[in-house]
């Protein structure tokens, strides 16, 4: 049975990636900081004989980053998918220039280098035909005319997709593919309840990245199950 493992996965979008997969015949390890919350994330899930392991892991704490693949590697010898999808929006409607330097460092370390941490720490159970999956943002792109309605979030995410590109390359030569995916704007804590999109289309693209996207395609961003370059 393939492995995904799932950060951020004990509510919101994470969740609903994670219980797709399932779902599609993965088994899957639900993760996040809070360990009452993943249990009860990865109980739910766990209901009719799906497979579910349930990790606490902050993915902005290198020393959980460790532990974390410690655990896993006691009862997991390869993850065919990683999905690096926890991310906090700190600085809604806020302006740039009164960013606390808390709220910049927390939500880098969050949403550009946990993936990259991440993934650098578990590449030991990563192997040729494994798919790393970062869950980015439209509002991260330089090109389409970034807003400024969150900008240390725009920030990390371009960061994010920085960290994409970087590591598609790192990992072309052992055949791990490396891809960024936005949402879109998804019902969830994070994007409140006027958007437009519910989880389950929000969490499709990375479902759809997971076993079925050519695995040649890798250093790519993805919106709808379209791939277009970083
Ligand atoms: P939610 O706020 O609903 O969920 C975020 C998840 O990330 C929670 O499980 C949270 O766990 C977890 N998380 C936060 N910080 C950490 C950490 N340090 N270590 C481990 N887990 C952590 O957000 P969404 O589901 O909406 O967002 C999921 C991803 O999608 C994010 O990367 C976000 O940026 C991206 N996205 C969302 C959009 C939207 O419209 N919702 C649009 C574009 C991108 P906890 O319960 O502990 O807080």
């Amino acid at each position: 049975m393939k492995t995904a493992l799932v950060t951020g996965s004990n509510r919101g979008i994470g969740l609903e990636i994670a219980r797709q997969l399932a779902e599609s015949g993965f088994q899957v390890i639900v993760s996040g900081r809070n360990q009452k919350s993943v249990e009860e994330a990865a109980s739910s899930l766990g209901k009719e004989n799906r497979k579910v392991v349930p990790l606490t892991m902050d993915v902005s704490d290198i020393r959980s980053i460790r532990r974390g693949v410690e655990l896993t590697a006691r009862q997991i010898s390869h993850l065919y998918v990683l999905v690096n999808n926890a991310g906090i929006l700190l600085d809604e409607s806020k302006s740039l220039l009164k960013a606390s330097p808390e709220t910049v460092h927390a939500t880098l370390n969050t949403n550009a280098l946990g993936p990259l941490f991440v993934t650098i720490e578990f590449l030991p159970l990563l192997g040729k035909g494994s798919r790393v999956i970062n869950v980015s943002s439209g509002s991260g792109e330089i090109g389409t005319g970034m807003s400024a309605y969150a900008p240390i979030y725009s920030i990390s995410k371009t960061a994010l997709n920085a960290v994409t590109c970087q590591l598609s390359h790192a990992l072309r030569g052992k055949g791990i593919a490396v891809n960024a995916m936005c949402p879109g704007w998804v019902r969830t804590s994070m994007g409140g309840m006027m958007a437009s999109r519910s989880v389950k289309k929000g969490a499709e693209t990375a479902v759809w990245l997971a076993p079925e996207a050519p695995i040649g395609e890798t250093g790519k961003f993805s919106l709808n199950k379209r791939l277009i370059p970083c």
